[in-house]
């Protein structure tokens, strides 16, 4: 799992998937490159979205507006 950390941390950086898993790379040793390689895409993007904070729904996980982030807009659901 600290691989994906390390991977949305370069993510956000790189603003690419692929541009951050080589820097990554060049970093580590084989075994470690290897675990790095079956990351998918889609849980360096998610991580990254995580870690920049953007509140979501906790029931559908849609995106939360900034003004009224406790509640959803989609489902309705009041996160306090
Ligand atoms: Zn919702």
């Amino acid at each position: 799992m600290r691989h994906v950390y390390a991977l949305a941390e370069l993510y956000l950086r790189h603003g690419d998937v692929e541009a951050a898993r080589d820097a990554y790379l060049a970093s580590l040793d084989a075994d470690d490159g290897l675990a790095v390689l079956q990351v998918p895409p889609e849980a360096v993007v998610e991580a990254a979205q995580s870690r920049k904070r953007a509140p979501r729904c906790k029931r559908c996980g849609a995106r939360l507006s900034r003004k009224r982030r406790q509640r959803c807009s989609r489902c309705g659901v009041t996160t306090a």
